[in-house]
């Protein structure tokens, strides 16, 4: 299926995954709309992708705030009548044992990861029933199915989106809302405070990588729904 001419939100959009999501699917003719919280690094990415020939637009949102999440939506409806695909990338995380996890950091992780999800749903869904199409990718993670010692609040927070997901595609689908689930494993992006290309382990995905399973994803027929996409690099031990 032909993703020209579709209007897409992804949210991270402003670095690492969501923003080669962002510049892949415009080369592919899809109006981006890229939200994140820094908007510097947005106008950047929007600037990017504008220099390669694609439409890009970008709105600064915090994804686990409500209000601005309607705001958002309302903005959106000023410019657009449809939106055609939803890819809720943003996502936050650290690694350590429970006992030294700041509780203060598990809410926010869980704010991000699993009532940013939510909301963004929560708020864009109407819009795709009202048009009745529409196609959700959310960017879980490889350890929303399985798990590893320090890295309870991570997985559990993906565990929850993945949960989240399926049975939101149980719900939708009447609707002829598709959506899928992808799981990355290790990727080279800013996650986690990481430096792209100064990192000691080179066993990692590029983020084009996972850029490239969604376009996948979301070029199926229209009658095809691909629930889940697990991508891991080959050199990686899971
Ligand atoms: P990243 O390079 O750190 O990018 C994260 C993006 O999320 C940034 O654009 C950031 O922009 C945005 N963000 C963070 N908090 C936000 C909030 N409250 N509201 C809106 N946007 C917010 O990380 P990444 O690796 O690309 O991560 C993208 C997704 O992939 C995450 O869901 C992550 O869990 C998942 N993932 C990553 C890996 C990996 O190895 N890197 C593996 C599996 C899954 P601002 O800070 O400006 O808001």
């Amino acid at each position: 299926m032909s993703l020209k001419n579709k209007i897409a939100i992804i949210t991270g959009a402003s670095r690492g995954i969501g923003k080669a999501i962002a510049q892949n699917l415009a080369k592919d003719g899809v109006h981006v709309i890229l939200t994140a919280r820094n908007q510097q690094d947005l106008n950047e990415a929007v600037e990017s992708i504008g220099r390669e020939g694609g439409k890009a637009t970008a709105f600064s949102l915090d994804i686990s705030d409500e209000k601005a999440v309607g705001n958002f939506i309302d903005q959106i409806k000023k410019i657009t009548d449809s939106v055609d695909i939803l890819i809720n990338n943003a996502g936050i995380g650290s690694f350590a044992p429970v006992t030294e996890t700041e509780t203060q950091f598990w809410d926010q992780v869980m704010d991000v990861n699993v009532k940013g999800t939510f909301l963004m749903c929560k708020h864009l869904v109407p819009v795709m029933q009202k048009q009745k199409h529409g196609h959700i990718v959310n960017i879980a993670s490889d350890v929303a199915k399985r798990t590893f010692a320090e890295g309870a609040m991570y997985c559990a927070s993906k565990y929850a989106q993945d949960a989240f997901s399926s049975a939101l595609r149980k719900e939708v689908r009447q609707n002829n809302i598709k959506v899928s689930v992808v799981y990355p494993g290790k990727v080279e992006t800013y996650f986690n405070n990481s430096i792209p290309g100064v990192n000691e382990d080179h066993h990692r995905l590029h983020p084009d990588d996972i850029a490239g399973s969604v376009n996948y994803i979301l070029s199926a027929p229209l009658h095809v729904v691909i629930d889940e996409l697990m991508i891991h690099p080959i050199s990686q031990d899971y």
